[in-house]
C-alpha cells in the first residue's frame, strides 16, 4: 500500500514538486510537468519523456544533462494530457526541435500525438519515438507494436547522450529507434500494486505463483506460474530473451548487451542481486559480456511486487553512448564535462483563455451544460471504484480515476466559463479540454475530443434546441470514431457508442431527453453484451483473453453517462 500521502488526488503532483525541491539544480517545475533548471544550448534538440506518474525514477528523475531536457507528468498510471505535453515541450524546446519519447501505450500514444500536431502547427519539428520493449506484448515481427517497460531507461539514455553529444533532431531520433529496436524486456509480479488512496491492490498474485509478463501499470501478467527459485525467476527471463538475440558478426552486434535489472516497487536490492548473481554466470555461459550493468529500481510501478529483465544488444555506437556520463536526480554516470551553466530566466505558462461576446439565450443554454456536466460528475464519483476494478480485469485500472478527474475537471471549467458570460459554444470547448487535461489516459482524450466537437454545434450566440442536443451527441460520437480508430467489435466504448448513436437517431421525434433515455437502454445491453468479445484495442489488447466475461469499462461508462442524460433531461 502507499502509506505516506496528504490526499489520493494531490499525490501525483505533490510528488514532483518535492523532487524538484530536492533537486533545484536540476530541475525547474513547470506547466505540466519538470524541464531543466538550466538553460540549453540554442539550437541544441530537446528530448522530452514521459508518462503516468508513479514510475520513478521514469520520468523526471531522467531530466538533466546527458538525458532528458523535460518531462510532463501525468496522473498516477494515466499518460499526461496534450496541453501538459505541450506545455513542458514549450518550456525545453530551444530551437532544434524536439523528440517526444514514451512507451508505447495508446493514451501516451493519443496525448503526445495530439501535442505532437499542435507544435508542428506552430512551426516546431517534432519526431516521436514510442518505446517497445516488452516482449510479453507482441510477437518479434510487431517489436514496434509492443508496449514499453524498462526500455525506457536505455532508449532515453542513448538518445539524450546522443544530444549532449551535439545530435541534430535526425540523428537524434535515428539513434533512439536504433536503440529501441535492440532493446527487450521481460518481466513478472509475485503481487499487485494499490493506487494511492485505493483499499485494494489493482491484482493480486496467487501464493506461490508468478505473473509472468506483467505490465507496469499494474496489468496483470500474461500467464501464472509457480513461483521458483531466485535462479529459477533469472532463467525464466533471460530464456525468452535470449530467443530475440540477433546473430553475432551482424550489424556490429558481437555479444555486448546492456543489462537492466530492475525492481518494481517491493522487490529489494539483495533479492536483485541474488538474481543478478545468476544473470551473470548465464551470460558468461553464453558468451555474452555485460557492459555496465544496472541493477536497482528504474522504471518501477509503485509498490508492485516484481522485476523485469532488459537486454540492449549494443554495437560501437551504442556502446559509447550508452556510457557516457550522464547527470540526472535518479541517475548519474561519470563526470558531465565542466561546462558553465545559467539558470533559466523565464517559464512559459499557458495565455488565459478568452471568453468571446454571447447572447442571453446562449448563456441560458451554458447554464444547462454546466448541470448536464455536473450529473456527469456524480455518476463518475459514484461508480469509481466499480469502473477502476472493471479496467484492472485486462487493464490498469484507472478507468475510474481517469473518469471522475475528467468530469470534475469539465464541470469546473464550465462553471467558471459561466461565471465570465462565457455562452455555450464556449463552454462546452472550455469543458471538453479541460476533461482530457484533467482525466489524461485514453478515455480522457477521446471524452474531450467528444465534447469539443459537440461544442461546434452550438453558438455563443444562440440558444439551442433538443435537435441541437441530439446533433452534438451525434458529433461527439464521430469525434470518438475518428480520432480512437476503433470499430465495434473491438471492445471499446464504441460499442455502446455507435449503437446509442443508431438508437438515437431512431427514436428521436422532438423530444431529445426521452430519445436520449430509451438509446442509453441499447447502449448498456451492448456495453453488458462486450463482456463475451475479447479486447484488441487499448491497454486491454495485450491481455485480450484475460478480458472475457468482463464488459468493457468504457462502454459501460458510456451507457451509464447517457442513460443519466437521458434521466436528466426527460426529469
Ligand atoms: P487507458 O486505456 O489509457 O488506461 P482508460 O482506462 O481511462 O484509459 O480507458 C479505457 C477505455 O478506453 C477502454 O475501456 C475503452 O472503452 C476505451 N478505449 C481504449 N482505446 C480506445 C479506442 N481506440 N477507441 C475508443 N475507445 C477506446
Ligand atoms: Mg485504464
Amino acid at each position: 500500500m502507499t502509506y505516506l500521502l496528504n490526499s489520493p488526488d494531490d499525490f501525483a503532483d505533490e510528488a514532483v514538486h518535492g523532487l524538484v525541491a530536492c533537486h533545484p539544480d536540476l530541475l525547474a517545475e513547470v506547466p505540466g510537468g519538470v524541464a531543466r533548471s538550466t538553460q540549453t544550448p540554442q539550437g541544441q534538440p530537446a528530448l522530452v519523456v514521459g508518462g503516468g506518474s508513479g514510475h520513478y525514477p521514469a520520468f523526471a528523475g531522467w531530466v538533466g544533462p546527458g538525458m532528458g531536457h523535460g518531462a510532463p507528468c501525468g496522473n498516477i498510471f494515466s499518460s499526461p494530457s496534450a496541453s501538459e505535453v505541450y506545455s513542458v515541450v514549450r518550456n525545453a524546446e530551444n530551437g532544434g526541435g524536439v523528440v517526444l519519447g514514451f512507451g508505447n501505450y495508446a493514451g501516451d500514444v493519443l496525448h503526445f500525438g495530439l501535442a505532437a500536431e499542435k507544435l508542428r502547427h506552430e512551426g516546431i519539428d517534432v519526431r516521436s519515438v514510442g518505446v517497445s520493449d516488452d516482449i510479453a506484448s507482441n510477437s518479434p515481427e510487431n517489436h514496434r507494436d509492443r508496449r514499453g517497460i524498462a526500455g525506457d531507461l536505455p532508449v532515453f539514455k542513448i538518445a539524450g547522450a546522443a544530444i549532449e553529444a551535439g545530435a541534430d533532431l535526425d540523428e537524434a531520433e535515428r539513434l533512439a529507434w536504433k536503440a529501441n529496436d535492440v532493446t527487450r524486456s521481460f518481466g513478472l509480479a509475485f503481487d499487485g500494486c494499490s493506487v494511492p488512496g485505493a483499499d485494494e491492490p489493482l491484482f493480486h498474485v496467487e501464493d506461490g505463483q508468478m505473473g509472468v509478463g506483467l505490465g507496469i501499470h499494474g496489468e496483470p501478467g500474461v500467464r501464472d506460474e509457480s513461483l521458483g527459485t531466485a535462479a529459477d525467476v533469472a532463467d525464466l527471463l533471460l530464456d525468452d530473451l535470449l530467443v530475440e538475440e540477433p546473430p553475432r558478426g551482424e550489424n556490429g552486434y558481437d555479444g555486448r548487451v546492456a543489462v537492466i535489472l530492475n525492481g518494481l516497487g517491493t522487490v529489494k536490492y539483495e533479492e536483485l542481486f541474488v538474481v543478478y548473481g545468476r544473470v551473470a554466470e548465464r551470460l558468461e555461459e553464453r558468451g555474452l559480456t555485460a557492459v555496465r550493468p544496472e541493477v536497482g529500481e528504474f522504471v518501477t510501478s509503485l509498490d508492485m511486487a516484481g522485476l523485469s529483465l532488459t537486454l540492449v544488444f549494443l554495437d560501437d555506437e551504442l556502446e559509447k553512448l550508452w556510457l557516457a556520463p550522464v547527470e540526472t536526480p535518479a541517475y548519474r554516470r561519470g563526470a558531465m564535462p565542466d561546462v558553465e551553466r545559467t539558470p533559466r530566466t523565464s517559464t512559459w505558462t499557458a495565455a488565459e483563455n478568452e471568453i468571446p461576446e454571447s447572447a442571453e439565450e446562449s448563456r441560458a443554454l451554458a447554464g444547462k451544460i454546466v448541470g448536464v456536466l455536473e450529473v456527469f460528475e456524480k455518476v463518475c464519483a459514484e461508480n469509481e471504484a466499480d469502473l477502476g476494478r472493471l479496467d484492472a480485469v485486462a487493464g490498469d485500472g484507472d478507468h475510474g480515476h481517469g473518469m471522475v478527474f475528467g468530469s470534475r475537471g469539465a464541470a469546473q471549467a464550465a462553471r467558471t466559463a459561466t461565471e465570465q458570460d462565457g455562452g455555450a459554444r464556449t463552454t462546452l470547448l472550455l469543458a471538453g479540454e479541460a476533461w482530457a487535461d484533467s482525466a489524461g489516459g485514453t478515455s480522457g482524450a477521446l471524452w474531450g475530443a467528444a465534447l469539443t466537437s459537440a461544442a461546434g454545434v452550438f453558438s455563443d450566440t444562440e440558444g439551442g434546441s433538443d435537435q441541437h442536443t441530439v446533433d452534438a451527441l451525434t458529433a461527439g460520437i464521430d469525434a470518438i470514431l475518428r480520432l480512437g480508430g476503433a470499430e465495434p467489435g473491438d471492445k471499446t466504448m464504441v460499442d455502446a457508442a455507435v449503437p446509442f448513436r443508431e438508437a438515437l437517431a431512431e427514436a428521436f421525434d422532438g423530444d431529445a431527453g426521452e430519445a436520449i433515455a430509451s438509446a442509453a437502454q441499447v447502449a448498456r445491453e451492448a456495453a453488458d453484451k462486450t463482456a463475451d468479445i475479447t479486447a484488441r484495442l487499448g491497454r486491454a489488447r495485450v491481455l485480450g483473453e484475460k478480458s472475457v466475461g468482463t464488459p468493457d469499462p468504457g462502454a459501460l461508462s458510456f451507457s451509464m453517462l447517457m442513460a443519466a442524460l437521458g434521466d436528466h433531461l426527460s426529469g
